[in-house]
């Protein structure tokens, strides 16, 4: 048994440059991708370099997410080169649709006067950004799962990994980890804050004591639209499951801003962060080299580079464009 063998390690210490050495042990965690039957060539380039940088030593499942039915095609090209078991899952029509309480007229309104904005015009975007928000974690492939990793076609790894992040979650207790974190389109989620702050004035028995509403506070009451980038995440399927977390997408779906507006997964996931969280519960991944058209992130210091093939200074988290010194930059609550 691995667990024997395994040598002391001090998990409250953790940093990326003092990682655990390996061990036999898994966490209940699997790769959630949600994806198209169109996109199979880029969604194999990435899962390579997943498996290059990381899986081929652990063998963590994958969870395929489509709201049609995969092909076989897809299934046999996916399944050949990845190291884990593989699953494919069909989304349930009401997990992407519009709900009854939505005007579908009001919606297709909504995208032709949206037409300039990014994605603003399209439909599938809309049920997407709310299946991302409040579904993948209730898909019945996901119920044996504790943690997940959400992984997109066609994004980059440069890191070879040092230790498994799922355990590391796990034994620290960590909820939500990102990459990468910048500054939202404003005319995407104009009444996002507005409709927050009702619940939170509605729920306020659910807002955790120490959170983090810090990091988006603006200085003028607004918004200041900071948010992770959540086409990565290892995050906490419990966290997600939460009443918290629940009610919170519920409020969010009957204020209708997912049709009515086209409220992003990442501003929904990183309020709740705010909300629910504190700040030892959430991680960045400084040392996974990642990247997502057109935003990088990319260790900067020499012993975490030493593992990578990426430019420090191509790095998001140096710019102004990113809120990750902000975060850094919070008090812990304790
Ligand atoms: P962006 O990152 O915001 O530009 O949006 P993407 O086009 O990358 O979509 C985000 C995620 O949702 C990716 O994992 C896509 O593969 C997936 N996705 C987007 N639209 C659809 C769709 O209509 N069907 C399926 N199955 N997946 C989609
Ligand atoms: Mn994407």
């Amino acid at each position: 048994g691995g667990d024997s063998e395994a040598p002391e390690y001090d998990w409250s210490s953790f940093t990326p440059y003092n990682p655990p050495p390996y061990t036999a042990r898994r966490a209940k965690a699997c790769f959630v991708i949600l994806v198209r039957n169109d996109d199979l060539h880029s969604m194999r380039a990435t899962l390579r370099q997943l498996e290059d940088r990381f899986n081929h030593k652990y063998n963590y499942p994958y969870v395929f997410l489509n709201n049609e039915e995969f092909t076989d095609h897809f299934k046999e090209l996916t399944t050949s080169i990845t190291s884990g078991n593989t699953s494919y899952g069909l989304i349930p029509k009401e997990h992407w649709s519009f709900p009854s309480w939505i005007s579908e007229q009001k919606a297709a309104d909504t995208r032709v006067k949206m037409k300039d904005i990014i994605y603003g015009s399209s439909e599938s975007y809309r049920h997407m950004c709310r299946f991302e928000s409040g579904f993948f974690f209730r898909h019945p492939l996901m119920d044996e799962y504790e943690y997940y990793w959400r992984v997109e076609p066609d994004v980059n790894f440069f890191c070879d990994l040092q230790y498994d992040p799922f355990l590391m979650m796990q034994e620290r207790q960590l909820k939500y980890g990102f990459t990468i974190s910048l500054f939202e389109y404003r005319d995407t989620i104009p009444t996002l804050w507005e409709t927050t702050k009702r619940f939170m004035e509605q729920r306020p028995e659910l807002i955790a004591e120490n959170n983090l509403m810090g990091w988006v506070n603006g200085t003028d009451g607004d918004y200041n639209l900071c948010h992770f980038w959540s086409n990565f995440e290892i995050a906490s399927l419990s966290w997600l499951r939460s009443k918290q977390y629940m009610e919170y997408f519920d409020y969010l779906d009957k204020a209708g801003g997912f049709f009515y507006e086209r409220w992003g997964d990442a501003p929904v996931h990183s309020l709740a962060v705010a909300m629910f969280l504190k700040k030892e519960e959430v991680h960045w991944f400084e040392d996974v080299g990642y990247y997502h058209g057109p935003f990088y992130n990319c260790p900067n210091s020499k012993a975490l580079n030493k593992f990578c093939h990426c430019n420090p200074k191509d790095s998001l988290h140096l710019s102004e464009h990113s809120c990750t010194n902000q975060f850094l930059a919070l008090p812990n609550s304790s």
